[in-house]
């Protein structure tokens, strides 16, 4: 099975008020973008990787990515993305090798997932898994809301929250990518879920968390001084 990752960077990052889009925000001296393309090219269980940044950032994460590593591996394409996160996700996809079979999307923000992670969503793949989120517990008590306050309780035992990578074979993902219109899903598993696809979950990782606000940014630099 060919294993491919699409690598979703192109938001503003407007919660994280950086002046910067998020991917471009330096934590211990490398962009986030540096971070979490090291990540999946390091992987073996992958072949390929794609970049989606903004349409005006290609060449600085093209300089980004090209000054790298270590890795012995060329830097991944670089493609422009669009105005949702739907939108930047497709065109990732059509930028993937024909011969790919399986895809992972990811967050960028999402910058410093283990690479246990990574393994453990490709291998769902290749047991079979048309699609695979990774699932953390809630930590917090929830409350729905209501239109004039606070709604009951929820109890969390019965919740998770889900993160990235999500893993998907690949005709599955252009398929529920072709059949959803209004480019407003905030996920991709939940694409390929209105599209009657069955999604398994896999144990996430706290590491794995969503550089969102200003405060998520000092745990970022202490995890990747830790990793
Ligand atoms: O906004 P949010 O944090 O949910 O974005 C999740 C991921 O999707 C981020 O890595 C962001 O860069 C990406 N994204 C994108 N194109 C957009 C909006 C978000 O690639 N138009």
């Amino acid at each position: 099975m060919i294993v491919a990752a699409v690598l979703v960077a192109a938001g503003s990052g407007s919660r994280l008020a950086a002046g910067v889009p998020k991917a471009f925000v330096e934590v211990s001296e490398r962009t986030l973008l540096e971070h979490a393309a090291e990540r999946f090219l390091s992987s073996r269980a992958l072949r390929d990787v794609v970049v989606v940044v903004p349409a005006e950032w290609t060449d600085r994460a093209r300089e980004l990515l090209g000054r790298a590593p270590s890795e012995p591996v060329p830097p991944p394409p670089v493609v422009a993305g669009g105005s949702t996160r739907q939108e930047s996700v497709a065109r990732g996809l059509a930028a993937l090798a024909p011969d790919v079979d399986a895809v992972l999307v990811h967050d960028v923000a999402r910058a410093f997932v283990p690479a246990a992670l990574i393994g453990r969503v490709v291998e769902a793949l290749q047991a079979g898994a048309d699609a695979v989120v990774p699932t953390v517990a809630v930590a917090d008590t929830l409350r729905s809301l209501r239109p004039d306050g606070l709604g009951p309780t929820v109890d969390r035992a019965g919740l998770v929250a889900v993160q990235t990578p999500q893993g998907f074979r690949r005709s599955v993902l252009e398929a529920a990518h072709a059949a959803a219109a209004d480019g407003s899903a905030t996920d991709d598993a939940s694409l390929v879920e209105a599209a009657g696809v069955p999604v398994v979950a896999v144990p996430g990782a706290a590491e794995a968390f969503k550089v969102t606000v200003p405060l998520d940014l000092a745990l970022a630099e202490v995890v990747a001084n830790r990793v």
